[in-house]
């Protein structure tokens, strides 16, 4: 039997980073997956095709809508080679995962190919159509990710009613595609197929989309999508979907209690993701599994079984991949008997729409209700030389600082490049610069990253220089 100091199930960017810091910190390392490719849900149907489609849409409607505007004309129609665009992105996911079997063989860790489960404590069988193997692993780290949810009434067939997953490879363009939920997966998604010629209503429950980030992005993004042409419903509760042959009828309810019910070709159910623990017998080894479905975890990321941990999807906190690789560093750091820590305020949450949407820290919304003294300060990408050369005029920078120190609270941006301007305000919040300091920082000009100046001397004292 082989014998491990360390074997990770699941081989998403919680589990493959984990085995990573693992083995370069000295440990025997194995990691068991189910599917064949590496890289979990986010490289393989989550984070890199999304990416990958909402480039390649993004492109198109850049060539149909603003091209012209720089003076850049093409002779004839443009059009979408629909089957391209979904092998490049399968390409992508190929390059990427591929690129995870070269870091697995390059820090010697043994890839099992399997499902994963417990037996005891301290083995895991490790069953695949070869058979079962069972290994003996001194530590363990549960890293099994999460499923895509749905609602208790709603069958999902995954060819009209379908989840992030089948909409990443569908064989047409809808015509008319319903989003049930308006978080990051279903308005990534929407706006690819709304930038591809769909029409696209996005239905959701509460009254705003983006509802765990700043109310003043939720509102920029509503009212920039609604011009992109995506239809919004708020506060509506979806009671029903059904499907007749290729049509697929959705009933909600609005705030009044009237029915309201939607008709498309297509119904993406993007409502959520659940912790998934199906098949690894978490009781054989005494596990806790919580009401939710999630491995009950301390603050070290341990179980109640000792030598047992968990990361990312499966456990409690934002389910996203720089939370779950951030959380594989930490358990295999504190293996090694280094003290590891994760500043969870610090983790930033990002939409891949265009603008993008970006966000670190507290939100307004959260100040007030924590009772904070704090003061704002916000600039408009629209008066950035930057964003006027390439078009990209929507959005703002938001700065929540505290209002006696000025300590950042709070960065939340709607704009061009978002994704990577939040990387300077986690920079400053993990150093818990003050507002000034960000303003007195040289930032190079033209960048879009000078609105996260203007807003800061905005929040310091209410002195932006370009607006
Ligand atoms: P996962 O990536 O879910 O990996 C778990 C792995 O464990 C899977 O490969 C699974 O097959 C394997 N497994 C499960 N059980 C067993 C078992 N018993 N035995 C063996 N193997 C098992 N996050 C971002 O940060 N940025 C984004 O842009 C982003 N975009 C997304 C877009 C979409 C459409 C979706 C669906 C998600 C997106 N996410 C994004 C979320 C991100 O994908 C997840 O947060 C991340 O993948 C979680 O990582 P993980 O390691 O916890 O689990």
């Amino acid at each position: 039997m082989s014998t491990y100091d360390v074997a990770v199930i699941g081989s998403g960017p919680g589990g493959y980073v984990a085995a990573i810091r693992c083995a370069q910190l000295g440990m025997k390392t194995a990691i068991i997956e189910k599917y064949n490719t590496l890289g979990g849900t986010c490289l393989n149907v989550g984070c890199i095709p999304s990416k990958a489609l909402l480039d390649s849409s993004h492109h198109y409607e850049e060539a149909i809508k603003h091209f012209e505007d720089h003076g850049i004309e093409i002779p004839g129609d443009v059009k979408i080679n629909f089957k391209k665009m979904i092998d490049r992105k399968a390409s992508v996911v190929e390059q990427t995962t591929k690129g995870i079997d070269f870091l697995m063989n390059k820090n010697k860790i043994d890839v099992l190919t399997g499902v994963g489960s417990f037996k005891d404590e301290t083995h895991i069988v490790v069953s695949s159509e070869d058979g079962d193997k069972t290994i003996e692993a001194k530590n363990t780290i549960i890293a099994t990710g999460s499923k895509p949810a749905t609602l208790p009434f709603i069958e999902l067939d995954k060819e009209r009613i379908i989840t992030s997953t089948e909409a990443l490879t569908l064989k047409e363009i809808p015509k008319h595609m319903v989003v049930i939920g308006g978080g990051v997966i279903g308005l990534e998604l929407g706006q690819v197929y709304r930038r591809l010629g769909a029409e696209v209503s996005v239905v959701e429950y509460m009254d705003r989309i983006i509802p765990t980030m700043d109310k003043a992005q939720s509102k920029e993004l509503t009212k920039v999508m609604k011009k992109q042409g995506v239809k919004f419903y708020v506060s509506h509760k979806v009671s029903a979907v059904e499907r007749k042959k290729d049509e697929v009828t959705i009933t909600a309810t609005d705030k009044k209690d009237k029915e309201v019910t939607f008709t498309g070709d297509y119904c993406l159910v993007s409502v959520g993701r659940r912790p998934f623990t199906d098949g690894l017998k978490t009781d054989k080894a005494g596990v806790k599994v919580n009401e939710k479905g999630q491995i009950e975890v301390n603050e070290h990321l341990q179980t109640n079984v000792k030598n047992i941990y968990a990361i990312g999807d499966v456990v409690r906190g934002a389910m996203l991949a720089h939370k779950a690789e951030e959380e594989g560093v930490l358990v295999a750091e504190t293996l090694a008997g280094q003290k590891p820590h994760i500043d969870y305020n610090l983790i930033p949450g990002v939409v891949y729409t265009w603008p993008e949407v970006a966000s670190v820290g507290k939100t307004e919304e959260q100040l007030k209700e924590d009772k904070v003294d704090y003061k704002s300060g916000q600039f408009p990408m629209r008066a950035l030389g930057r964003s006027r050369a390439s078009g990209d005029t929507d959005g703002f920078v938001k700065i929540l600082a505290d209002k006696e120190t000025d300590e950042v609270l709070g960065v939340h941006i709607v704009g061009a490049r978002a994704a990577d301007l939040i990387a300077e305000a986690v920079t400053a919040m993990e150093f818990r610069a003050s507002a000034e300091d960000i303003a007195r920082m040289s930032h190079a000009h033209p960048t879009y990253a000078e609105a996260v100046k203007e807003a800061a001397l905005a929040a310091t004292e209410n002195r932006p220089i370009h607006s």
